[in-house]
């Protein structure tokens, strides 16, 4: 294309700082990748991006990048957090969008031939598409605990057990959340969508283990060869999403001055200390409370469809929490820049904190291995475990991947997909069973409109920032 990448070695390239660029920008990917990510307007955006005020080093595309609004999707930027901005549309719509998996001691065989039961009772327990429905009613008291205190919150309705704090990012609930900035009509909107999947490219899907490449620390994550997993992928619903609606738009407002700076309007941001800087991290960190409620509440009916379906106790079946990470996000994190420690908000955005092993941040139980990292596939893909690698700090902010990343559009996929006709060959070809809401959902999220999840997978893994253990397989996905 029209930018110029400079190989700095092998899968590391640099765009040059220019102009009014801050810093110069670097992608993380195979020529393969690079080529794929050079067809839509991420660059360009990774490009804009080093216009931020504050920015630090580099702006980063992770291999799995693709446009998104302002800033790519695979998008990670640390900007000084004394200095520099926090910017919405570097965390994205969907606030802590994430995912997080679900391990048992059951193998595939214990599921063969059951797979149509157990696709239809968790599509049943589960609500998902546009609509509410969620597991439990919120009214205003509790929705302001929720968004405060997490998943604490969880714990003491009987969601979720002590466990599964000690096993989430943040141990499940994110302080500094603000539940006065987030506004009336973002609660209303998230009030009755707690435990809700949502629509499009958020699912729940059962998975068999294929392969094991780090056999210690598969160990230390309790993963092993043929054992079924649950992945659950989804965010904050409408109430994140009007968050940043709403807080777009003020800051467009309030920071015009900054914004006429800036190549993009979709950059949009606040001055670090300024009061919408607040008062977003404030709103942004109730909503990461949120999302993980959600995703904690539909692992609960997860857990009552298994001992349902196969007629045991949950915890007979071992049905731990592996690990639940966020990809949709902003951070205060202490980072050192040549030399200096300093505060930076690490903006990931479709990308996934990957801290080695050994940093204060991650719970107790991986600290000696690293924080596990899941990187969803598609539906008739693998998807990945993988661990915080040793390079992750110096190279991307502690930072990898979060999927295998777009190659299509949803309209190019509708025109060339039909919904019925991929579930039929997942089903028929690979034994995998895939129940939605809609059909033009399948079609949007046809395996064939991802990137090949092996190969981004492959570059984290080479570049040390994210090291491969093991690989899954989906045996039956619920989606909106
Ligand atoms: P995003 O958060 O960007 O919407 O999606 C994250 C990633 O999830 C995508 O890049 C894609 O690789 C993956 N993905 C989308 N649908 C499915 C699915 O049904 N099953 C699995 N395993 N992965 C999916
Ligand atoms: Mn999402
Ligand atoms: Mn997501």
């Amino acid at each position: 294309g029209e930018f110029t990448l400079e190989k700095v070695r092998e899968y590391v390239w640099e765009m040059p700082q220019e102009g009014d660029m801050r810093v110069p920008a670097r992608v993380l990917a195979s020529e393969e990748l690079l080529d794929e990510i050079s067809d839509d307007l991420s660059l360009q955006q990774l490009k804009n991006t080093t216009h931020l005020p504050g920015i630090q080093q580099y702006a980063l595309a992770m291999p799995d990048a693709h446009q998104g609004y302002g800033f790519p999707v695979g998008g990670v930027a640390g900007i000084d957090a004394e200095t520099g901005v926090i910017s919405p549309g570097a965390v994205g719509y969907d606030i802590n969008c994430g995912v997080r998996m679900l391990k048992t001691n059951l193998t595939y065989s214990d599921i063969q031939g059951r797979e149509e039961q157990l696709v239809d009772a968790l599509f049943e327990a589960i609500p998902s598409g546009l609509g509410g429905g969620g597991v439990v009613q919120t009214d205003v008291d509790t929705l302001e605990e929720v968004l405060t205190r997490g998943v604490e919150w969880a714990l003491d309705e009987g969601y979720a057990v002590e466990d599964d704090l000690a096993h989430c990012e943040d141990e499940g609930v994110r302080p500094g959340a603000d539940p006065d900035a987030v506004s009336k009509k973002a609660k209303d909107r998230g009030r009755q969508q707690l435990g809700s999947l949502g629509s499009g490219n958020h699912f729940l899907e059962v998975q068999r283990v294929t392969d094991v490449y780090r056999e210690d620390v598969a160990e230390s994550f309790g993963l092993s060869e043929d054992q079924i997993v649950v992945l659950i992928h989804c965010g904050s619903r409408g109430l994140g999403h009007q968050v940043c609606t709403d807080y777009l738009r003020d800051i467009e407002q309030a920071h015009q001055g900054l914004l006429e700076q800036l190549p993009d309007k979709e950059l949009a941001a606040a001055p670090a200390g300024s009061h919408l800087a607040e008062a977003y991290y404030g709103a942004m960190n109730a909503a990461i409370n949120f999302a993980w409620v959600n995703r904690q509440l539909i692992m609960h009916r997860t857990r009552e469809v298994f001992a349902d379906v196969f007629d045991r106790d949950w915890r007979d079946m071992e049905m731990e929490l592996l690990y639940d990470v966020a990809h949709n996000i902003a951070k205060k994190e202490t980072h050192t820049i040549e030399g200096q420690d300093r505060e930076l908000f690490v903006h990931r955005k479709g990308a996934t904190r990957a801290f080695p092993a050994g940093h204060p941040e991650i719970p107790a139980a991986y600290r000696d291995v690293g924080q596990p990292v899941i990187i969803p596939g598609s539906m008739g893909a693998g998807s990945y475990v993988l661990r915080g690698g040793e390079h992750s700090m110096a190279e991307t902010f502690g930072s990898t991947a979060h999927g295998a990343g777009r190659l299509m559009s949803r309209t190019e996929a509708k025109n060339t997909y039909w919904g019925e006709d991929v579930q039929d060959d997942l089903r028929d070809q690979e034994q995998i069973y895939v129940k939605a809401e809609s059909g033009a959902t399948v079609a949007e999220e046809a395996p064939g409109v991802y990137k090949d999840v092996d190969e981004v997978v492959r570059i984290s893994d080479e570049l040390g920032i994210g090291d491969r253990v093991a690989r899954t397989f989906p045996v039956c996905n619920i989606k909106g």
